[in-house]
């Protein structure tokens, strides 16, 4: 299917390696041309030459913490106009609530929540006014079922979801912009592996046993890939999804039990 998206311009945030790479990868396929960043330069330059390598779009990279200010700014300043925003960065770490200050919730929520809200005021007003946006918030399947020791995730993303549920639907709306959560369950990637180790660590286990038992946690019994997590962001990010705004996906191989 030809998404009906080349030529566009995309800025995808922490995209060097996992599900942004992933989002990155696909659009770049379609002919998008993709702004990509990440903090440090090495993989982000790694991952644009396996990206140029399609033979389509232009790909430009800046290496930067998406969640400061000057992080943003630079993003912002390295795409001639932003059609397509793939919202993402690093999760917040687990924990016990009773262990974290202000300081830690400051954070996740800077990271999670405000950032992709200064990146969607940013951009959504001139999408508009071209009559073509697309935004696409990586969250957590978190937001539907939430994990126990993810608490801060779970909160500063359930706050994005709860704005974004209002911004979707704005005035907006009518001016083919729409914007999405794409909501991840476990998939194959560094932070899961590295979460894995320390789990292993802990427990005197290997990481494979560890992964082993996620995948048994799953109806599907594997691990998500970031290509096929890519592939979703691109259909949402497409000219045939315009229909679909201030939804919630859950790419999660049925993990999540409930009827809808
Ligand atoms: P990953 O660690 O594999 O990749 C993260 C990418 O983001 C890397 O390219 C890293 O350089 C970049 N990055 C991290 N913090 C950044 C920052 N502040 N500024 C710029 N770039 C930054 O992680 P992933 O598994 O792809 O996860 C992506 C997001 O999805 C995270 O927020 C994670 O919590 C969430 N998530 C992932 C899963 C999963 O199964 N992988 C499940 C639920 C939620």
């Amino acid at each position: 299917m030809d998404l009906g998206i080349e030529g566009k311009w995309a800025l995808v945030c922490a995209a060097s390696k996992g599900l942004g790479k992933g989002c990155a990868a696909a659009l770049a396929r379609e002919g998008v041309h993709v702004v990509i960043t990440a903090r440090g330069a090495e993989v982000l330059e790694a991952t644009a030459a396996e990206l140029r390598a399609f033979g389509r779009g232009e790909v430009r990279t800046v290496a930067g913490d998406i969640t400061t200010e000057a992080g943003r700014s630079a993003a912002l300043a390295a795409c001639p106009q932003i059609d397509i925003l793939v919202n993402n960065a690093g999760g917040p770490p687990p924990g016990d609530f009773r262990q974290w200050g202000r300081e830690e919730w400051i954070k996740a929520i800077d990271a999670n929540m405000l950032t992709p809200i200064e990146l969607m005021k940013a951009t959504v007003d001139a999408m508009a006014e071209r009559g073509f946006g697309r935004v696409v918030n990586i969250t957590s399947g978190a937001v539907k079922a939430p994990i126990d020791v993810l608490g801060l995730s779970n909160g500063a993303r359930s706050g994005l979801t709860g704005f974004v549920a209002g911004l979707a639907r704005s005035r907006i709306a009518a001016s083919g912009v729409t914007i999405n959560g794409l909501l991840p369950g476990v998939f194959d990637t560094d932070r899961v592996r590295t979460m894995a180790a320390t789990t292993a660590q802990r427990d005197g286990r290997s990481v494979e046993a560890i992964i082993d038992a996620r995948k048994r946690g799953v109806p599907a019994q594997r691990l998500g890939t970031a290509d096929e997590f890519g592939a979703i962001c691109a259909f949402l990010c497409s000219l045939h999804a315009g229909y679909i705004t201030g939804q919630n996906l859950l790419a999660d191989g049925g993990a999540y039990p409930g009827t809808f």
